[in-house]
């Protein structure tokens, strides 16, 4: 039993072996389940609405009045706008095995990044007004497809209306843990919100260099934010846990974008992953960025990443011993890049 542990989380017993980096999960119940129960779930339902009212749902803090029509940073007002939805098979391969990850995926963005690979939904805001319970059966719907979990993709902004879906999802028998898919520009009011809600989060890490965060996102802080966010995040549901399949079913999960000339800090951000969070930190280090959006007009992101700069991020990661995603992401990614 040398390197094993035994931790409870759920009123559930999970063996943990640290030692062979096997992490299972046995009869796994979501968070929300409980916190729905007890009644905590409207609670944080009416904080989190009531944040709309001076708006500071993510660290832009723009204390604009959503309920009143006023727009902030990100453009959105005092509804839900869905883009698209569906089981999706490109996801992290904890997040997808034979089923899909359930995305859902919200209109509009609290970073609007210069180079974003999705500016159809994020810049151009294409999407369309739902209601929370629209969303709540659409969640019903995805797990119904036998999706292994509900991916709120770019959710920050829209946080009280799908904390309200999760609360009407539950009732409707909803099971699959939800997976917090976000930029890692967060505010920590919404995030401790969030505590017993989110099995799985999934942030960017995208800059470790303020004079780039400023100049591609408009937010010179990010580095900052973004350690804080990630840091409670891993407070609330540790290191990423699987079940017997290989199935994500609860904990930290990062994304890394690798961009053209290191723009980004990849090394500083492995580190500090490692060193900060936990060297058993899940972390998915992408090479699909193409310059889409307004990269073209920044000359030093205005093209793909080389094989070998994705070496270089990949063996950064793996020199801080981090937990990387092997999936065929990454094996897709290494093919496109030689
Ligand atoms: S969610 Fe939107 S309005 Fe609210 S603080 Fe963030 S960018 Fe501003």
């Amino acid at each position: 039993m040398k390197g094993m542990s035994l931790s409870v989380f759920s009123g559930r017993h999970t063996l943990i072996d640290r030692g062979e980096r096997i992490v299972t999960v046995r009869d796994f119940t979501p968070a929300y389940i409980a916190t729905a129960a007890s009644g905590a779930l409207d609670e944080k339902m009416e904080k989190a609405y009531a944040m709309l009212k001076k708006c500071r749902l993510c660290a832009r803090c723009c204390e604009v009045d959503r309920t009143k029509g006023q727009k902030g940073f990100c453009g959105t007002g005092a509804s839900a706008l869905v883009s698209s939805y569906g089981p999706h098979f490109g996801e992290e391969s904890p997040l997808v095995g034979n089923g899909g990850s359930g995305t859902v995926f919200l209109t509009s963005c609290n970073l609007l990044c210069v180079f974003c690979q999705n500016d159809d939904i994020s810049h151009l805001k294409e999407g369309v007004e739902m209601g929370p319970e629209d969303i709540a059966d659409i969640m019903w719907g995805l797990q119904r497809r036998r999706c292994h979990n509900i991916n709120f993709v770019t959710p920050s902004h829209q946080m009280p209306f799908l904390l309200e879906a999760v609360a009407l999802a539950a009732k409707k028998g909803l099971s699959v843990p939800i997976v917090w898919n976000c930029g890692g520009y967060e505010s920590i009011e919404a995030l401790q919100i969030l505590e017993g809600v989110i099995d799985i989060y999934m942030p960017d890490f995208k800059f470790y260099r303020n004079d780039s965060a400023d100049r591609y996102c408009s937010a010179s802080d990010y580095p900052e934010v973004a350690r804080r966010a990630v840091a409670e995040m891993h407070r609330q549901v540790g290191d990423l846990v699987m079940d017997d399949s290989g199935i994500a079913r609860r904990g930290l999960l990062v994304r890394h974008l690798v961009m053209p000339g290191d723009v980004c800090g990849t090394e500083e951000i492995m580190k500090w992953l490692a060193e900060d969070i936990s060297p058993a930190t899940y972390v998915n280090v992408m090479a699909q960025y193409r310059p889409c959006c307004k990269a073209s007009q920044y000359p030093e992101i205005a093209g793909r990443i080389t094989a070998a700069e994705y070496d270089k991020a990949l063996f950064w990661a793996k020199k801080h011993g981090l937990r990387l995603d092997q999936g065929k992401n990454l094996k897709g990614a290494i093919r496109f890049l030689r």
